[in-house]
């Protein structure tokens, strides 16, 4: 029995995060999405709120579970009895930051291995700081999000929070 974790600040997810799950939950046992609490980004949205985004798209994944979690992403994985860190990568930009998070993960953990998903080229340009960004200038966002994420993206917006 292989248990992933899937971490990331999901603010909000999007259609690439979601490929990302869909395609760990077919490769390991269990995934363990974990919405990180402690964010230096601010985000736009709670940690409770990324949950249940997060929760509504993943309902159909039965071996798929929606969890938060503080402090170290190794420690969080170890609790939860997770051999295995799943991480997208989009491109060169990201791997600079994502070797560095690996290896030092590595070294406080090494019964842990980070696995890298290489992201399908439909979203390779996607982020959730892009979304947010299209969101606030009225796009349509339908694209790179589901329509849950979507309605709540709208009404940050008018709320005059994003
Ligand atoms: P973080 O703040 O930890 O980078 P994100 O929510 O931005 O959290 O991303 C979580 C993970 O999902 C990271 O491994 C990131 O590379 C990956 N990811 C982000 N966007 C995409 C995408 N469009 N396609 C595939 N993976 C992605």
């Amino acid at each position: 029995m292989v248990t992933a974790i899937y971490p990331g600040s999901f603010d909000p997810v999007t259609r690439g995060h979601l490929d990302i799950i869909k395609r760990s939950s077919r490769m390991f046992d269990k995934v363990i999405v974990s919405v990180l609490i402690n964010n230096s980004k601010n985000p736009l949205f709670t940690v409770e709120e990324r949950a249940a985004l997060l929760q509504s798209c993943c309902k159909d994944l039965a071996n798929v579970e929606v969890r938060s979690f503080d402090g170290l992403t190794v420690n969080f994985a170890k609790a939860n009895h997770a051999t295995v860190m799943v991480r997208g990568l989009r491109a060169v930009t990201d791997f600079e930051n994502e070797i560095q998070l690996a290896q030092t993960n590595h070294a406080l953990m090494p019964g842990i291995e980070t696995v890298f998903l290489a992201t399908s080229i439909k979203w390779s340009y996607l982020s959730s700081t892009v979304v947010k960004e299209a969101a606030h200038y009225g796009s349509d966002v339908g694209k790179f999000v589901t329509p849950n994420v979507e309605a709540a993206l709208k009404e940050k917006l008018e709320q005059g929070a994003l």
